[in-house]
This record gives structure tokens, C-alpha cells and sequence, in this order.
């Protein structure tokens, strides 16, 4: 049963004035400013939060500025005509500005969406709690400051300034129950580190190398949302290396053990080092080419011996069973044994700088199979020249189909009348 007493307390956070720190409001974009103003001005406490006080801290561009308050979703609502609330046990909400562009706004929350309540009665109630409550339901340390619109101020109740500054990814709390909490913690830790190439905790390095089989108690559809993240980075490379290292790869993958070898392994890093290239140079790829890129090194060696006609079948029967614990959607699953198929039989034809003929150039998969073949290929230094928006072909026209001239029932020559009752 839910006692009231109160839990135990939370220390104090440690409040770094603005001229301590060198968070500028000018590398805030002005949306989130307008939100984060117009709460403050309504009475409401307004911080910034997570990835983009982390961002601006180490002088990067953030990808997105989120925000917390104590105004509750109805009155957030309120505030802003154009916003609408979202989410069901979790509830926040998306301010709409011009040009569909969305801030989000969440109220401080007791725990993470990701772990379930231990209790259900009044679950919407409990949710809510205090700034040190949210602080300390969030992942890493670095991802737990805050930057209070009130006076400019940094709010540090994790102590993630001081790991920011030693370079250091810590999970908030202890990292043994937090990886049971909610497995994809993990992830996010080899991530980070990767990103921003800051060493891991060791206490958190050593959970997640023998607890990694956690992660198969997590919707297989989340971890492989958050591993496509991890492919559009520009940082998947050392991900990689650190997924591997760490032995979680096995555990999200565990068709690909004993199969890859040091040199599949290697194989695959080199290839995603070329991923790495086309994504700094925000070349924008779809996700069955992303995947194509990522089983390539798995099946390479049975390639070899394959008949030309049975590729698609191959492929796709190659990414089932490589992919049995990943729910990627069938139609992916199509869609990359095309073009993995088409692009085996272009990838001679480029190398001898051929023509390609009509009958592939009209396949759907063209345009992805003619880029894996430079990914795969191209020089390192002319790898991302040659895959600008401009170089990259598009399907050949279909042939006009002349339509088959259509007879007339026999006994129905003369013009069409009326049809008859
Ligand atoms: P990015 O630059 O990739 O957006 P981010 O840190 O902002 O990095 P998000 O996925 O946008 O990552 O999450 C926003 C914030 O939510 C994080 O900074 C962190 O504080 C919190 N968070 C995200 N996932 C979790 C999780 N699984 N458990 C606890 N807190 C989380
Ligand atoms: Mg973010």
C-alpha cells in the first residue's frame, strides 16, 4: 500500500549564477525562449533540460530544445493557443509555431516513461513531482541539468557539471538498478560516450558487460527505433565499436554470434566508418538502405557461392534470419534484398564504368543499390562528393506501354449506343 510519508529526501542542487557558466541565451532558439518566457511571466518555474543544455554547454548545436515546468498539461495548454497535449499515462505538450515547428513542454515528472509505476490506483497523480524528482529520473548526468529562464542560472542536482567537465558518462543513481529499470539506459550510455567520445564510468562499463542480456526484456520495435538514431548520427561508428566491445551487440543480436569473426567485425566497422561521412554531411538515407549497409558483413561469405538469379531470395531470407529478434518491418526486409540484389549486379558494371542498361535502371531500388555501390566502394575521400544530392541517379522512365488496342465483342461494330435495358 502507497504510504505518505515522504520519501527521502533529495539534496539541494548546486545553483552555478550566469556569470559562472557560459550558457548564452542567444544560442537558444528564439521559440524556446518565447515558451520558456511566457510560462515564467504566467508564475511557473521554466527550465531547459537535458540534450540541449548539455549541447550548448560544450559549445555544439542542439538538435532540440525540450523544456520543464511545474505548470501542470492543462494549464501549459492554456498558455498557448497553438499547442496541443499528447500522450496518454504521460502526458505533455507540443507548442506549435510557424512553420511546423514544435517545442515540447513536460511537466517535472517522479519517474521515467519508461518504467513501469510499482503501483497503478491514482497512477496520473503520482506522476508529477518536484525539479529534483525529475532530475534524478533521468539517464546520465550530463542529461540532468538545468537552466532556470528565472535568472539565467544553472540548476546541478546530479552533479553532471563536474562529469561534463571530466568528460564523464554516469548514469544518474546506481546503475545496476537503473539498467533494470529500464534496459535501454544502456544504450544510451554507450551512446553518449561514442557521441561526444567521453569515457564511460567504469561501474556502469561493468553492469552493461554482464548484464547486457537485459536488454531482450525491452519491445524488440524500441531498441531498433533507438539503434536507427544511433545510424543517422554521424557517431555510429564507435557506437558500434563499444556495442561490440561491451558484448551488448550479441545480446541485441544474437543471430550474428560466432558468424561475424574478427573480420566480419572489422568489416562492419569500416563500412559504418562511411556511414559516419555521408551522415556528417547530412545526406539524407532511407532506413532499408541503412539496414542493407548493416547486414552486408554477415552475409558476404555465403554470397560467394550464390546462383545470380536466386540474389533476392537470398538476401531476403539472409535478413529473416539475421534480423529474427529485431522486428524490422517485412516491407524493410524487401525493400533491403532489392537493392542488396540489384546492387550486386551494378557493382560490376560501375567498376567498369559501364552503361547500365534499361531493364535494372528502371528498378524501384536503382537509386539506393546505385549508392550502396559507392558506399561500399567509392575512395574514402570521394566517398561523400560522389553521393551529393546531384550525383545520385534517379530510376529510368518506364517504357510506355502502349495500350493493348481493346476488340469488341463480335457481333458490336457499329458505334456505341446507349446501353440497353
Ligand atoms: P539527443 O541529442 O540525441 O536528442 P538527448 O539527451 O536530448 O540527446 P533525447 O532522447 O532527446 O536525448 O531525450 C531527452 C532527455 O530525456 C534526455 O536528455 C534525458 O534527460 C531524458 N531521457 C531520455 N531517455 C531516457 C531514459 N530511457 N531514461 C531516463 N531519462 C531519459
Ligand atoms: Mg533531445
Amino acid at each position: 500500500m502507497r504510504t505518505d510519508a515522504p520519501e527521502s529526501p533529495l539534496p539541494p542542487p548546486l545553483i552555478i549564477p550566469r556569470p559562472q557558466h557560459t550558457l548564452s541565451r542567444k544560442e537558444v532558439e528564439v521559440e524556446a525562449l518565447k515558451v520558456l518566457y511566457r510560462l515564467y511571466h504566467a508564475g511557473f518555474k521554466a527550465y531547459l533540460v537535458g540534450g540541449s543544455v548539455r549541447d550548448l554547454l560544450l559549445g555544439k548545436k542542439p538538435k532540440d530544445f525540450d523544456i520543464v515546468t511545474d505548470a501542470r498539461p492543462g494549464e501549459i495548454r492554456k498558455l498557448f493557443r497553438n499547442s496541443r497535449i499528447i500522450g496518454r499515462r504521460f502526458r505533455l505538450v507540443q507548442v506549435f509555431f510557424r512553420g511546423g515547428h514544435i517545442v515540447e513542454v513536460s511537466t517535472f515528472r517522479r519517474r521515467s516513461e519508461f518504467e513501469e509505476p510499482e503501483e497503478t490506483p491514482s497512477t496520473r497523480d503520482n506522476t508529477f513531482g518536484t525539479p529534483a524528482e525529475d532530475a534524478h529520473r533521468r539517464d546520465l548526468t550530463i542529461n540532468g541539468l538545468f537552466y532556470n529562464i528565472a535568472d539565467f542560472s544553472l540548476v546541478d542536482y546530479v552533479n553532471g557539471l563536474q562529469d561534463l567537465q571530466n568528460r564523464l558518462i554516469r548514469v544518474i543513481g546506481d546503475p545496476a538498478v537503473r539498467f533494470v529499470r529500464d534496459p535501454v539506459r544502456m544504450l544510451r550510455v554507450l551512446r553518449h560516450g561514442a557521441r561526444l567520445g567521453f569515457e564511460i564510468d567504469p561501474q556502469a562499463w561493468e553492469e552493461i558487460r554482464g548484464k547486457g542480456h537485459l536488454i531482450r526484456l525491452c519491445p524488440a520495435a524500441r531498441v531498433r527505433d533507438e539503434l536507427l538514431k544511433d545510424f543517422r548520427s554521424g557517431a555510429v561508428r564507435p557506437f558500434l565499436e563499444l556495442l561490440l566491445r561491451s558484448g551488448l551487440f550479441y545480446d541485441i543480436f544474437p543471430a550474428w554470434e560466432g558468424r561475424l569473426g574478427k573480420g566480419g567485425e572489422t568489416r562492419l566497422l569500416d563500412l559504418l566508418t562511411r556511414l559516419d561521412l555521408l551522415m556528417q554531411a547530412a545526406i539524407p538515407l532511407p532506413d532499408s538502405l541503412l539496414w542493407a549497409i548493416f547486414l552486408t558483413p554477415y552475409l558476404e561469405q555465403d554470397l560467394r557461392s550464390q546462383n545470380p538469379e536466386d540474389l533476392r531470395e537470398f538476401f531476403q531470407e539472409g535478413a529473416q534470419e539475421a534480423f529474427r529478434s529485431n522486428e524490422i518491418p517485412r516491407q524493410r526486409q524487401e525493400e533491403l534484398a532489392q537493392i542488396l540484389a540489384l546492387a550486386e549486379k551494378l557493382a560490376p558494371l560501375l567498376r567498369q564504368k559501364r552503361g547500365i542498361p534499361a531493364r535494372l535502371s528502371r528498378l524501384a531500388a536503382y537509386p539506393e543499390a546505385w549508392l550502396f555501390c559507392q558506399i561500399k566502394e567509392a575512395p574514402l575521400e570521394e566517398l561523400v562528393a560522389r553521393c551529393g544530392p546531384e550525383e545520385i541517379p534517379t530510376r529510368a522512365p518506364q517504357p510506355k506501354r502502349r495500350r493493348p488496342r481493346r476488340r469488341r465483342p463480335r457481333g458490336r461494330r457499329g458505334p456505341r449506343g446507349p446501353k440497353e435495358p
